[in-house]
């Protein structure tokens, strides 16, 4: 179980592989998994569409 850094809630991680996305169950934040040992997840850049301005 690793966290979440948005929320600090749990955020399931097993059998994860790095570069790998993890939707945070609680906040739903998307969480991109940069390092597996030790697991390290960080915010995934937002993707948005761009509608111009
Ligand atoms: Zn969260």
């Amino acid at each position: 179980m690793a966290s979440c850094p948005e929320c600090g809630g749990g955020v399931p991680a097993a059998n994860v592989e790095r570069g790998e996305i993890l939707p945070c169950p609680d906040c739903g934040a998307e969480l991109e998994v940069r390092s597996v040992e030790p697991l390290v997840l960080e915010l995934a850049p937002e993707i948005q569409e761009d509608w111009g301005e």
